[in-house]
């Protein structure tokens, strides 16, 4: 099968230079071995989404020189998709009344008195659709790899503890899964994630080559110093796949 990569950013704020590692990792794996890249907005989280963090992220995108193939695929569009795939896990599917604090027994049935808040999957108990009505990450990031052909996943080893619940929704729901690889973080001094919640600067937007260039010299590849799409053709042909 032909390799098919992406990078799956939430819009809930800018791209800072952690992301901009991932996105570097997963289109280097991919254009290295001549595959697609795609790019997929994981907005289904409605209220934490930012109004117009989409389309930054898309400029600071094309800012540093990527290319994604077909559309931008937006979670928010495929709620049909996600109650097709929680109809097709049928008996697997059961619903919870618990808290999160609380040891959760529903999968033996709903205890007395309580209402099935929200929905869990048999074998992996974790929630596929949320007390709140949203379909959860787990099921979406699934659903979405799977209808778009996504072979092969490169993202940061903070989602390293998702990736068995994925792989289970995929075979559960008769898919092969792609492949996972997770890389390194960028940490700030303190040693925490850069996230959008330790305020990570946002990428700058002008003058991007240096900033691509610290992104690929945390990947291990000794960039020289020229513009960015100079540094894309060289990265691409200086690239090693990750085994
Ligand atoms: N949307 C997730 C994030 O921004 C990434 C999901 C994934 O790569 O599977 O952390």
């Amino acid at each position: 099968m032909s390799y098919t990569g992406r990078f799956a950013p939430s819009p809930t704020g800018p791209l800072h230079l952690g992301s901009l590692v991932t996105a570097v990792a997963s289109y280097l794996e991919a254009r290295g071995r001549g595959g697609r890249w795609l790019v997929r907005m994981e907005d289904l989280d409605g209220p934490r989404c930012v109004p117009g963090a989409d389309g930054e992220i898309l400029r600071a995108l094309e800012a540093y020189g990527f290319a994604w193939d077909g559309p931008v695929l937006y979670q928010s569009t495929r709620t049909a998709a996600y109650a097709e795939a929680v109809r097709q896990l049928g008996d697997l599917v059961y619903p919870c009344g618990c808290s999160r604090r609380e040891v959760c027994g529903c999968a033996r049935g709903l205890p007395a008195g309580r209402v099935g808040r929200s929905l869990k999957v048999r074998g992996g108990d974790f929630v596929i659709r949320r007390a709140d009505g949203l379909y959860a990450y787990q099921l979406a990031v699934v659903v979405d790899d799977a209808d778009q052909g996504v072979t092969d996943v490169v993202r940061g080893e903070d989602l390293l503890e998702s990736t068995p619940g994925q792989i289970y929704l995929h075979r559960a729901l008769g898919l092969t899964p792609p492949r996972y690889r997770h890389i390194r973080l960028v940490r700030d001094a303190r040693g925490d994630k850069l996230s959008k919640q330790t305020r990570a600067p946002a990428l700058p937007l002008t003058a991007p080559a240096p900033v691509l260039r610290q992104a690929m010299r945390f990947l291990g590849l000794e960039a020289p110093e020229a513009a960015v799409d100079e540094l894309w053709e060289w990265a691409v042909g200086t690239w090693r796949p990750i085994p």
